[in-house]
């Protein structure tokens, strides 16, 4: 899933490539996508596109006041090019939504498989949509003593403070991963037990990370941007593969319908956890 840090390496050149063009087109192939009936997505062809931004995982694109929003869920991402002659037919392929703008680039929103999981919602007030109402502050802009707050107000696992939207926006399962292992933390660790010291190590490792993967992700075409995220990992997806860090073996611990990945070596003190266990801890 898409996440912050790639997100905004995606905001870079989509307001690049598209922000003061008039949008000619905006097709929507795959119906389930659209979340809202008013107003009609169509409305926004004829307008100038004046804002493109990202709030946690949403990407905002705006023309003139009225706001195409997009959640990429799990496997959606985003696609430049010249756009093909003709409205494009509903089909079962990766395309899901297609904006054309004045000098015949096309935005298009993708996603493998019939079923999309992506969505839009057209809005003329996107902060009042529900989904980006709910969500917490933006992970790469907390301040320590908020963050601290945070922390101390929660008895959840640091997995699922990272995680949760609501709490902080913008880190999914990727990056949470990748923090806990640079902070030394157990993804498990009780987020109100941690002492001062933990709590700046966590800290100094969300925004390091965050930081170190935008930096790392700068001018990466958009059709990249995917390898080189996984170029970066150092536990994330790399179960029985030595850590980069102690040399020790990476672990990986299934819940419900994910995973995640640790290092025991540098995070738990050599301990490994059992699913069932995690299960239990993360619901
Ligand atoms: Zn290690």
């Amino acid at each position: 899933m898409p996440e912050l840090p790639e997100l905004d390496a995606a905001v870079d050149q989509l307001r690049a490539h598209l922000l003061g063009h008039r949008l000619e087109r905006f097709d929507v192939t795959a119906f389930s996508v659209l979340k809202t009936a008013q107003p009609d997505h169509a409305s926004m062809v004829g307008r100038e596109i004046t804002e493109i931004g990202r709030r946690g995982k949403f990407l905002l694109v705006g023309a003139e006041g009225r706001f195409a929003v997009v959640h990429l869920a799990l496997a959606g991402w985003l696609r430049l090019g010249q756009a093909p002659a003709g409205t494009p037919a509903p089909t079962a392929g990766p395309l899901a939504v297609r904006m054309v703008i004045g000098d015949g680039t096309a935005l298009d929103i993708t996603e493998q498989g019939r079923r999309k999981s992506v969505a839009l919602w057209i809005s003329d007030r996107p902060d009042e949509l529900e989904k980006i109402q709910r969500l917490g502050p933006e992970s790469d802009s907390i301040a320590l003593e908020e963050f601290t707050d945070l922390l101390d107000g929660t008895s959840s696992r640091l997995k699922t403070v990272l995680t949760d939207q609501t709490v902080m926006a913008g880190v999914g399962n990727a990056w949470s991963d990748e923090i806990l292992h640079r902070a030394r933390l157990s993804p498990f660790a009780t987020a109100s037990r941690l002492d001062p010291e933990q709590v700046q190590a966590l800290f100094t490792a969300l925004q390091g990370v965050l930081g170190d993967v935008r930096t790392a992700l700068e001018g990466v075409p958009l059709d990249r941007v995917k390898r080189t995220k996984k170029s970066l990992f150092a536990v994330h997806g790399r179960t029985g593969q030595p850590c980069p860090v102690c040399g020790g073996t990476v672990a990986e611990v299934s819940y419900a319908d994910r995973s995640l990945q640790y290092c025991p070596a540098c995070q738990t003190g050599g301990k490994r956890l059992s699913d069932r266990r995690m299960d239990r801890f993360l619901r």
